[in-house]
């Protein structure tokens, strides 16, 4: 599929894939038909080629700017909402966003908030500084993605969208990012699964300062593996079906990888950066070490509230092992 195409993926409902400059290379918007007018759900990356392909699958679906009345946000990542304040100038259509996706892009929006954010994570994990310069460089060029947004609605789940395939349901589904939601169709059996559920990799899982994000995040694939689901609409990817397969595929990834870690630091004490490094052996841009280190510290932290690994700490690191 090239980029910029759309396909009907569901009833009345369209899949654009947008080109984005990263490794990762395509995520999808889904231009979904309401009783009046459309949703789309997510944007795209920021970028002027993004905002032009998803401009000429509208356009070659017929559908017009003003023709979109909401703009729903899975979470906040740049893929998903860079594009969301220019899309609601073109369109004046309504944003709706989780509130603790509200919340934390006013952290990202504010630079000195996020810097100070950041550096006190990178610490934590034990990044060296000559890395950790590199990943604020490759931050402050990401910073303009992060434009504070404005709901005219703040979710919290359960909320319904009225669209011509059935009634959607907004469901809440934390840890990949605080207030990630999906949109699910209960009839149908059509769950549009945001960066939750993917086919082909999983998720990224950051540690958070104030909660278990990867605790969370085993929790909302449980609560989704409950779910009937017949097809599952991917941010990144073409639609799926085999919804439990796949979560359980997740579920077992991450056990197996606490089981990795818990045997790496057997071996000796070491910092989440330096598991990071067991765990990802390949040659890493700076972004994608922010990501192994952020990932490590989240399994970390999650084994540690379930007992099974100690930290203590060292200078601004925490140093981990096993728990006696
Ligand atoms: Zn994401
Ligand atoms: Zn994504």
């Amino acid at each position: 599929m090239n980029t910029g195409a759309a396909e009907e993926v569901a009833q009345e409902v369209y899949r654009i894939e947008l080109p984005l400059p990263w490794e990762l290379e395509t995520v999808n918007v889904y231009a979904i038909r309401l009783e009046d007018g459309y949703a789309l759900l997510d944007t795209g990356v920021g970028t002027q080629e993004c905002f032009e392909a998803l401009g000429a699958s509208l356009e070659g679906l017929g559908i017009a700017w003003s023709d979109i009345r909401l703009v729903l946000i899975t979470h906040t990542h740049p893929d998903h909402s860079g594009l969301a304040a220019r899309v609601l100038d073109a369109t004046g259509a309504k944003l709706w966003m989780h509130a603790a996706e509200r919340e934390q892009l006013r952290i990202y929006a504010d630079a000195g908030r996020h810097e100070q954010w950041q550096a006190g994570a990178l610490e934590l994990a034990g990044v060296p500084e000559p890395l950790r310069q590199r990943m604020r460089k490759v931050f402050e060029g990401m910073r303009v993605s992060f434009a504070r947004l404005e709901p005219e609605r703040e979710l919290r789940g359960g909320e319904t969208i009225p669209a011509r395939m059935g009634q959607l349901e907004t469901v809440w589904t934390p840890g990949h990012s605080p207030g990630h939601v999906c949109l699910y169709q209960r009839e149908s059996g059509v769950l549009f699964s945001g960066d939750q559920v993917l086919e082909r990799i999983t998720p990224n899982v950051s540690w958070q300062p104030d909660h278990d994000a990867l605790g969370s995040y085993l929790g909302s694939l449980r609560m989704l593996e409950g779910l009937e689901v017949r097809r599952v609409l991917p941010s990144h990817g073409p639609p799926f079906a085999g919804h439990r397969e796949r979560v359980g595929e997740t579920l077992r990834h991450h056990e197996e990888r606490c089981r990795q870690i818990r045997g790496h630091i057997a071996q000796a004490e070491m910092t989440a950066h330096e598991v990071a490094a067991k765990l990802w052996t390949r040659k890493m841009g700076a972004l994608n070490h922010y990501f192994a280190a952020m990932e490590s510290l989240a399994h970390l932290d999650h084994m540690e509230r379930r007992g099974q690994v100690r930290s203590r700490q060292d200078g601004g690191a925490l140093v981990w092992a096993p728990a006696a």
